[in-house]
């Protein structure tokens, strides 16, 4: 039982470490590490090694360790001294309203991809359309494409993403959420794998777009531990821009939304290169909470367009969607 006071072996008699106690050894050995969160580190270790919620940590700081759960924390420490992500080796994520499974196999969601969905969730709520079909382009954890879904009922998602391990965990975690009625996933690269006939209301991505060079320059705890098929981009960081901005009118309806986030000093280029297309209107630019330029949107230029071609018909999306969900199209094998 917690509490006791003397824990360990037959003969062991130091006495148990306090919660406060391991706070405070745990966050001072992960700065060491150059962690830029230590205390937030070690309190988020240490409630999962004690099976607690964080604030439950604050009402018991008295309360002592057993030797098992020491033995956790301990580990968890080590990992975080190596700078391995808080994330990875909690096994999850929080991302807006929701929470994610995350490992190595994916990207951890970022405070800045938040800003994205909200732009996103911005742009349906002025469609006029009953159930929005939203595409996410490279979707990993589903982290995007769930938040949409979770936070506006009435969407539908698909997510994609060319790798298969991460449309894994993708799958539990539309699984984990229960938002398998509102959710697909499909294998591909880009568009080139998606089934012909559909059409979005809205597409959103948040591509690779770390050059190659950049990529060295960043901190261990991303390059050393994050799939670098999800941040590394050729092209001087455009690669995929370059594909999914001229492409995407073919898949949006007229008026539908491209949305993409980008490195916060490429506003500039990933703009012209909307501009160059010549199929967008109302291209915009918005900043990150750290005021830094995160995500550019615009619209498809609707003119001239008759809106009965609109949006793929019914029953083309749902067979397409069917074949996702029954493998026929290429999608991850299953676990
Ligand atoms: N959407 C997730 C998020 O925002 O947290 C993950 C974004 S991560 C920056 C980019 C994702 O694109 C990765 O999951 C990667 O596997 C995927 N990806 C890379 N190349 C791709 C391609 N050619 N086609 C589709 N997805 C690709
Ligand atoms: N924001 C990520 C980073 O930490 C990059 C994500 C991306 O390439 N889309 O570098």
């Amino acid at each position: 039982m917690a509490g006791d006071g003397v824990k360990g072996a037959a003969g062991d008699t130091r006495r148990a470490v306090t919660v406060a106690e391991a706070l405070r050894a745990g966050a001072a050995k992960i700065e060491a590490a150059h962690s830029q969160s230590p205390r937030l580190d070690a309190e988020l270790l240490l409630a999962e090694a004690l099976g607690l919620r964080r604030e439950d940590l604050f009402a018991a700081p008295e309360r002592a360790l057993d030797r098992d759960e020491a033995a956790r924390f301990e580990a968890f420490v080590r990992r975080r001294q190596k700078q391995e992500p808080v994330a990875y080796i909690l096994g999850r994520r929080a991302f807006r309203t929701i929470e994610l499974e995350v490992d190595d196999d994916v990207l951890i969601p970022r405070p800045e991809t938040e800003t994205l969905v909200e732009v996103c969730l911005e742009r349906l709520a002025g469609l006029d359309v009953a159930e929005p079909l939203v595409l996410d382009i490279g979707t990993g954890s589903g982290a995007i494409a769930l938040a949409l879904a979770a936070e506006n009922p009435a969407v539908r998602v698909i997510g994609t993403d060319v790798h298969p391990v991460p449309l894994d965990v993708a799958r539990r975690n539309v699984r984990a959420l229960g938002l398998e009625d509102r959710m697909s996933l499909l294998a591909g690269d880009v568009f080139d794998d998606l089934p012909p006939g559909l059409r979005f209301d809205l597409i959103v991505s948040n591509p690779p777009y770390v050059t190659p060079e950049a990529l060295r320059r960043l901190r261990v705890e991303v390059r050393g531990f994050e799939p670098y098929v999800a941040l590394r981009a050729g092209d001087g960081g455009m690669e995929f821009y370059r594909r999914i901005v001229p492409q995407a009118p073919a898949w949006l309806v007229p008026g539908g939304w491209l949305a993409v986030e980008i490195a916060e000093h490429k506003a500039v280029e990933v703009i012209t290169e909307f501009v160059a297309v010549g199929r967008y209107e109302q291209i915009d630019v918005r900043d990150d909470l750290g005021g830094l330029p995160r995500v550019v949107v615009a619209r498809e230029r609707a003119a001239g367009v008759a809106p009965s071609v609109s949006r793929a018909d019914a029953a083309a999306l749902e067979a397409a969607l069917d074949d996702a969900h029954t493998g026929a199209r290429p999608v991850a094998p299953d676990g």
